[in-house]
């Protein structure tokens, strides 16, 4: 036994989910239909924390049919920013936020977002997920934003193992190879918003359930992964999982019978590329 292991299979992933909501009546993620304006997606990243995707619509459409770029929303008074953007939640913190930020997009950049991740999260009101989000939908740069959805599938594919998005979002960067980063979170935030919700996942009817070490330890009436268990791929892992007890892991699902079945890169060397059709 050399230790070596098989790579994950990031492309089938991709092309099956890719494929799964290509057609059909599935929820769609905010920015699937919102990734033309690096400005936009900057505020509406920022309005969409903490707060449902149909709010951010409704909330974001209004504000960009008024105020559309950074010089505009610098100059809109508070009191017409709250009534238009009360029903993201948090709206008074946002609408000071938003304009801060505005401001300082005008005063560095002369209005235009920047292109590096180092600038981005130097902006007022934006860590690592907004950031990554104007990268990868603004101008088409390879970053994996994660959110809860991309963290919790994540770990129940058993790719990572870990407790917070931060986390995450490092290892994703160190085990999905750079020119498959940008669809990872349009396509894993669909499926966590359709199939693989953060309860109750409907595995029996999901496209990768084999590639999942969630969806094979339910189909095979196992426990699903433990934090503590090293990720696919590893040759601990294989052992970690053979020899674990039971247990469940934060954000996976419950054994039930329906159910089973930093870096260079940060500042976009690569030429742009888009989501692909069918993506957040
Ligand atoms: S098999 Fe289940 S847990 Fe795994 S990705 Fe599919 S829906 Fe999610």
């Amino acid at each position: 036994m050399t230790g070596r292991t098989r790579p994950f299979p990031w492309p089938v992933l991709l092309d099956r989910l890719s494929a799964q909501y290509r057609t059909g009546d599935w929820r769609r993620p905010y920015l699937r239909d919102h990734a033309e304006d690096p400005f936009q997606v900057l505020i509406g990243t920022i309005l969409s924390q903490r707060t449902r995707d149909a709010n951010t619509d409704v909330a974001s459409a209004e504000l960009f049919a008024r105020f559309p770029d950074a010089r505009s929303l610098v100059r809109a008074d508070p009191a017409q920013l709250v009534p238009i953007i009360r029903r993201v939640g948090f709206y008074r913190t946002k609408s000071r936020v938003i304009r801060a930020c505005a401001q300082a997009v005008l005063d560095r950049y002369g209005g235009s977002v920047p292109r590096t991740y180092e600038e981005l999260v130097a902006l007022p009101g934006v860590g690592p997920k907004t950031a990554n989000c104007v990268l990868v939908f603004g101008y088409g740069i390879p970053a994996i934003p994660v959110d809860t959805h991309v963290h919790r599938i994540a770990n129940r594919l058993g790719v990572v193992r870990t407790r917070t998005p931060e986390e995450t979002e490092a290892r994703l960067r160190a085990v999905v190879p750079e020119r498959y980063w940008i669809p990872v979170n349009p396509l894993l935030v669909q499926h966590g918003q359709n199939l693989c919700r953060p309860r109750g996942p409907l595995c029996g009817r999901c496209p990768i359930a084999e590639l999942c070490a969630t969806g094979r330890a339910l189909s095979s009436g196992r426990s699903p992964p433990r934090p503590d268990d090293a990720p696919s791929g590893s040759p601990a892992g294989r052992g970690a999982r053979r020899g674990s007890p039971a247990g469940r892991q934060r954000g996976t699902p419950r054994r039930t019978g329906t159910s089973a079945r930093r870096p260079a890169s940060r500042t976009g060397r690569r030429p742009p590329r888009r989501p692909p059709a069918g993506s957040r």
